[in-house]
Formats: C-alpha cells, structure tokens, sequence
C-alpha cells in the first residue's frame, strides 16, 4: 500500500538535503532546527492518521490512475463529493495541528487543473503532456511524496506584465530548450510546506499572452534539485522559537505551531522534458489559473474555518477560566463568530455542488461560491480574532514566560495573582490564553495568511463584481418592469 509512516516522512525528508536557509543559515537538519520542525510535524501527523483505521477514510481515497488507496492530499477530484470530502478533511485536519499542511495541500488542486489543462493541450496539439503528467502523478501517489504548489512570482512592478518588467527574471520563465529537458530562471516566493516537501508542482501566477510564452510554464522537479535555493520566511512571531531559555508554555502550539512558508531561486535549473507540462502553450494558462483558483481558495477557506472552531473553543475555554462563561455577552460573542464562520463554509459547499466537469472528466467548483467563501474566510477569521482578544483579556498579549513560574519568587507571585476561577490551576489559564495568544494571531501568522494566502481580497472581489456586472442588467430590467416602468 502507497502510504508513508510520519517517520518515514520525517526520515525522507531528512536525507534529501534541500538547500533552505533561515537566519541567514544554512539548516543542516530541518528535522531538529527549531523553526522547521513543527511544521514537519504537522505533516507527519497527517501521514500518520492514513495509516490509522479509525481515521483512514477520512484521508485516503482510491487511485483513479494507480487503482491503490493513496492520500487524498493527492487525490484529483471527478465529482462533488471528491470536492467536498476534501472540504471536510482540511476542516478536520486543522483541530489535530492547528498549524497548516501546505508541504502538500496546494499541489493537488494545481494537479486537478494540469489534467485537465494537459489533456486539452493534447487535443489541440497532439503534444503528449497528458500521459506525461499522469505517469509524474501516479509516482507522487504511488510514492506517497509530498508536493509543494509553485504559483507565486515576485511579480515586480505590479502595473506592469511579465513582458513589461525591467527584470524579465521577475516572473518564472524558460531560457533554454536543450534536448535533455528545458533550463528555467526566476523565482517563486511564499511557497507554503515548499522546504518541508519531496517536490515541487510548478505553474504561472497569471494568464500570459501570446508575447509572453517563455513565462507560460509547468513543471515539476524534486526540492533538492541542482540550482534550487529555498530561503525561510521569518515573521514576527517566529523570533520566540531562538530566544535562548524559552521552551513549552512559551510556544502557544508547541509541538505544530510555525508556518513552513519560502522563497525559492531557481538559478537556471534543468528540467528533464518527462517533467514538463507546459512550455509555451501560452493560451492554455487562462483555464489553468481559472479552474486551479476557485478549487484552492475553497480548500484554504475550508481550513481556515477549522482554525476558527479552535478559536471559538479555546475562546469558550477561556472565558470559563476567567469565570465569566455565564455572561450573556460571551455566548453571543461566540455565537457571532460561529455565523461568520458557517457562512464562509456554506459558500465552499455551494460552489463545491454548483460547480462542472472539465472534457477530462476533472471536476471544478463554481467560481463566484468558491471566490464569496474565500473572501468571507478571511473576514470571519479577523472578526474571529477580534473577538477571541475580547473575550481573553489582556493578558492574551502580555502573558509571563516559562522561566519566570519557574523562578523561585516570581513563580508564588505568577500562581497567587493570575488565578481567575477558583477551579482551574493558574498554569492551565496561562498554558490556555498563550494558546489563545497564538489563535488569534497575534502569535502565529495564520489569520494574516487567511488575507494574502489564496489570493487578496481584491482578487476575489473582482470575480463577485464581474459576476454581478453580467447580471446587473438583467436585473434592473425586472424591477422597471415590476414597477411598470417603460425603458
Ligand atoms: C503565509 C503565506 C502562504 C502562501 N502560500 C502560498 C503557496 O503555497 N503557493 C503559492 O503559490 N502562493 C502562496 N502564497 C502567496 C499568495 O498567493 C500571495 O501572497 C498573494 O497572491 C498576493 O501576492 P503578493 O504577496 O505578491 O501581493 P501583491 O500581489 O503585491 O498584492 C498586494 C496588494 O496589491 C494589490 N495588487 C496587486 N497587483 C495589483 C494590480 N495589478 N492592480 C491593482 N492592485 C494590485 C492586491 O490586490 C493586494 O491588495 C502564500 C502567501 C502567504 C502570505
């Protein structure tokens, strides 16, 4: 059977030896560098419930190439509910880590539209993309590999297009075709789980034009491939991870708690050509990046609305360990927070159940559900956040460190004035809101991510508006007519 242990993951993932940078340094060994391994983690976690039989059919499926049980994190999706059981997995997975599984979330939806895409590449072409793209795939099932989804360029001047920049670098691009394979340049930035995966799925941010077909590109290529160099982000909250000294309550979610997002350089690295699925075909990226966007931003806002039920828990948790769960407010706060959230996860569902089937036979959300359920995502969980500051308190930002309960006087006077409700031990309401800290962003970069990750907001706003823009009309037209009014 086709599925990797955690350990097996955490082992393969050691010896690839991928060229990625924190700090300024090199990481000899991600599995005990403390910025990458919980994130690794997080990702092993989920290799582990596959192989747990109370948890299995939540996240394997059956191979529609291969015909074995495989991850759904590389199922391809051929009806609704291929769509919507992912849906529930992202949801459910996020109670388990409360992190995120980018190492192999992203590539799956890229790999439902490289189907569909390469097949029809194929029948106008007879270019072979599609048997290439599928005997790639089925190595990635049958492997069990975690794959990192390549969308992002630098994107230089953003009034500008690829073929307008200064820099004609800023946006991936072929600079050679050699008989062995193709050579590409530029770099890819933002990529999350990309350091913590086996490969690396690659496709263009944007539609290119036909003066732009050097940008028009897919690919894949293992993470330690020659000229590759991944740099480690490092946002704010991460700095607490090298502070000498700190350790446990310190962390909010100690053992998965650091986003795993990189900038990759690729310094003219050789893709052999049975690794290519696009070069050139420049009319082909429209239908990729239109049918990949809305499968992804369902699948991000779908685990984002698993962080926002750990937020409304640990929110409900806390404001019992404040003695203040009975209070009116709180249960409307929390009940606020439940709508926002629902409301985002009904979307997905609809656009999940309105969507269509590519002439492949891959299967696609509705563009305008899954685009309303994004934006709302990112609103509920920034509403979600406000609330669990709220309801928290202030310690939530100014909470005491490990070191100094257990200093020998700070320590009395930590458990004498931060006990709350007489029935909970002041360590439980610290360990608590430092969780909280972390749930609501302030110590994690999650609720940010749920704004740019996917795509900003103003993305999801123009397909609302160019929806709404071919019906407006129409509508307009029934009013004047219910009121009688002659155009
Ligand atoms: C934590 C994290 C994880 C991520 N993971 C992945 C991943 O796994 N794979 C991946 O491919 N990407 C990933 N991304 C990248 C994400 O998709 C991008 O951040 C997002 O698409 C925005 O791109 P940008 O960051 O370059 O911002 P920009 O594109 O610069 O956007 C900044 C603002 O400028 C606006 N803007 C940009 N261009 C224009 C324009 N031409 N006209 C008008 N307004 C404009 C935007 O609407 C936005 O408001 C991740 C991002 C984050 C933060």
């Amino acid at each position: 059977m086709p599925l990797m242990t955690g350990q097996q993951y955490r082992d393969s993932i050691r010896d690839m030896k991928i060229n990625v940078f924190c700090f300024g340094k090199r990481i000899d060994n991600q599995l005990e560098h403390p910025i990458t391994r919980p994130a690794i983690d997080a990702v092993a976690l989920a290799y582990d419930l596959a192989l747990d039989p109370t948890y299995q059919d939540k996240i394997t499926a059956i191979s529609h190439l291969t015909g074995e049980r495989i991850n759904y994190f590389t199922h391809l999706y051929h009806s609704p509910e291929d769509f919507v059981k992912r849906l529930d997995l992202m949801r459910d997975l996020l109670h388990h880590h409360g992190m995120c599984t980018g190492a192999r979330c992203v590539s799956g939806n890229i790999a439902n539209g490289l189907e569909s895409v390469t097949y029809e590449m194929d029948k106008k072409y007879g270019t072979g993309y599609l048997e290439r793209f599928r005997k790639y795939w089925a190595k990635v099932q049958s492997e069990d590999l975690s794959v990192g989804g390549y969308i992002t360029d630098p994107k230089g001047d953003r009034s500008k297009r690829p073929a307008e920049q200064e820099d004609p670098d800023l946006y991936l691009r072929v600079v050679e075709e050699k008989k062995e394979g193709i050579v590409v340049r530029g770099a890819k930035v933002l990529i999350s789980g990309a350091s913590i995966a086996h490969e690396a799925l690659i496709m263009p941010t944007r539609a290119m034009k036909e003066d732009e077909k050097q940008y028009a590109l897919a690919f894949a290529i293992p993470t330690n491939a020659p000229g590759l160099t991944l740099l480690h982000q490092f946002p704010s909250p991460d700095f607490r991870r090298y502070v000498p000294g700190a350790k446990g309550i310190d962390f909010g979610n100690e053992q998965y708690g650091v986003y795993n997002a990189c900038f990759i350089f690729f310094d003219d690295v050789l893709v052999p050509w049975d690794r290519v699925f696009m070069c050139g075909e420049y009319e082909f990226t429209g239908p990729l990046v239109g049918r990949l966007s809305p499968c992804f931003r369902c699948v991000t806002a779908a685990c984002k609305c698993g962080h926002r039920d750990l937020l409304i828990g640990g929110a409900a948790v806390i404001a019992e360990y404040n003695g203040v769960a009975k209070a009116g407010h709180i249960m409307e706060k929390l009940s606020e927070m439940s709508y926002e959230s629902e409301l985002s996860y009904g979307c997905i569902l609809g656009a999940a159940y309105r969507g269509f089937k590519s002439e492949s036979g891959n299967y696609f959300p509705n563009g305008l559900y899954a685009n309303v359920g994004k934006y709302q995502a990112s609103k509920a969980l920034w509403f979600g956040a406000r609330m669990g500051v709220d309801i928290s308190g202030g310690l939530v930002m100014s909470m005491p460190t490990e070191a100094d309960m257990e200093h020998p006087e700070l320590g009395a006077l930590i458990q004498k004035y931060f006990k709350a409700n007489p029935a909970v031990p002041t360590e439980n309401r610290l360990k608590m809101m430092r969780l909280m800290e972390y749930l609501t962003g302030i110590g994690n970069i999650l609720v940010a991510e749920s704004s740019q990750g996917g795509a900003p907001t103003a993305s999801q706003q123009m397909v609302v508006t160019g929806d709404l823009r071919k019906n407006l009309e129409e509508y307009k037209r029934k009013v004047l007519k219910l009121a009688g009014i002659k155009e």
